[in-house]
């Protein structure tokens, strides 16, 4: 199969779908790689890198003329354009929220198979976890840059020295977000609590770090408790399909320190302290109640060449099974079917047709 993989155009997008490793792999399986030039230099990936691997060099408009085309983020108006009947799209498309595109996919005729709704065995999410991973590592290392006194913060080095306390680190939800904060605050030596409302998942936790990190119940009263003692709050939550819940409200903050920070990495889904709008990594931070707010929409972005071999890492299998054997990958595994989303100028994913009140 011929596959394209161009530069992607969103603002501050510097990952690639697919690494010269990939490229490798893929064309030592027979397909064509046509690789956009400059697409890999965001994450480190040159374009004699990709020559090695065996790619061919073009422009956008090639790249996007092959048979699949693998991306990271959805397609823009400016590549609305490229989209056609005999074209496999690649890619995360977030289309219930997003009807502009939705259209354009359905108008052109174009099969996509989106990577946030593709499902492994277990029922997980294995295209949407290591963006998760990589969040929740950042969550904890951005929250202890804020809390130094220059960034806003009360002053306070999570890790603490001899002699000196360690900071409190609170967060909510111990799904892949919320264990991979943990990770990292425990290594640095703060004091870690986590809440949750899946009782397997406060098991797993305490199971690994043996009473290293307080596990809780996540409840008003326990919240409204830890607010006020945290000087770093994570917020990890998610309800799937869902608005995530205000579990920090605005009252509470009063109740929390000068200069604590809140990193609420589930803004993306409306966030879980009542306080957080979307930011950039441009102006990640507000203030609100003397609490800094850090509420970056799309954090992977600021480690780009982590998360581009991190998505790769997931991306690569099927896209080999998608290369290899077309649309008969999705008859041979029904989580990869999961991840078709328009076909023949059909919505087939329920959710996203639900979200418009149209028929999938
Ligand atoms: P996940 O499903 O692995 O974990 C969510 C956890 O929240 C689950 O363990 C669940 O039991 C728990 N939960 C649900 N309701 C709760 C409540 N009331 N109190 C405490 N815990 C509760 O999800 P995830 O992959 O960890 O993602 C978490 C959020 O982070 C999602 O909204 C995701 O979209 C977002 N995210 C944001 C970025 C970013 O850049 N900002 C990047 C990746 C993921």
């Amino acid at each position: 199969m011929v596959i394209g993989i161009p530069k992607e155009i969103k603002t501050m997008e510097n990952r690639i779908a697919m690494t010269p490793g990939a490229v490798e792999t893929l064309v030592r399986q027979g397909h064509r790689v046509l690789v956009e030039s400059g697409a890999g230099l965001g994450s480190g990936c040159t374009d004699e890198q990709y020559t090695q691997a065996g790619a061919e060099l073009v422009d956008a408009q090639k790249a996007w003329s092959a048979e699949m085309v693998v991306k990271v983020k959805e397609p823009l108006a400016a590549e609305y354009g490229y989209l056609r009947e005999d074209l496999l799209l690649f890619t995360y498309l977030h289309l219930a929220a997003a009807r502009e595109l939705t259209d354009a996919l359905l108008a052109a005729g174009t099969t996509s198979v989106a990577y946030e709704t593709v499902k492994g065995r277990d029922g997980s999410l294995p295209l949407l976890t290591p963006m998760s991973e990589v969040a929740g590592r950042m969550a904890t290392q951005v929250g202890a840059h804020f809390l130094e006194k220059a960034q806003g913060g009360r002053g306070v080095l999570l890790g603490g020295v001899p002699g000196v306390n360690p900071g409190m680190v609170l967060v909510l939800g111990g799904g892949v977000v919320g264990a991979n904060a943990v990770r990292i605050a425990v290594g640095m030596g703060a004091r870690v609590t986590v809440m949750d409302v899946n009782h397997a998942r406060l098991q797993y936790i305490d199971d690994i770090y043996k009473g290293r990190v307080i596990t809780m119940s996540s409840n008003e009263p326990n919240i409204r408790a830890a607010v006020q003692q945290a000087d770093l709050v994570v917020g990890s939550v998610l309800i799937p399909g869902a608005k995530a819940p205000h579990l920090v409200t605005r009252e509470m903050l009063s109740t929390m320190k000068e200069g604590s920070v809140i990193v609420d990495v589930a803004v993306d889904q409306g966030g879980c302290v009542e306080t957080i709008h979307a930011t950039t990594h441009d102006a990640p931070t507000y203030e609100v109640d003397g609490v800094v707010h850090y509420g970056v929409a799309n954090m992977p972005g600021a480690v780009p060449r982590t998360s581009t071999f991190a998505l790769v890492n997931q991306t690569l299998p099927y896209a080999l099974r998608l290369a290899a054997k077309g649309l008969d990958a999705l008859r041979e595994d029904p989580g990869l079917a999961l991840g078709l989303n328009t076909y023949q100028k059909q919505l087939t994913c329920p959710a996203v047709g639900d979200a418009f009140g149209l028929d999938s």
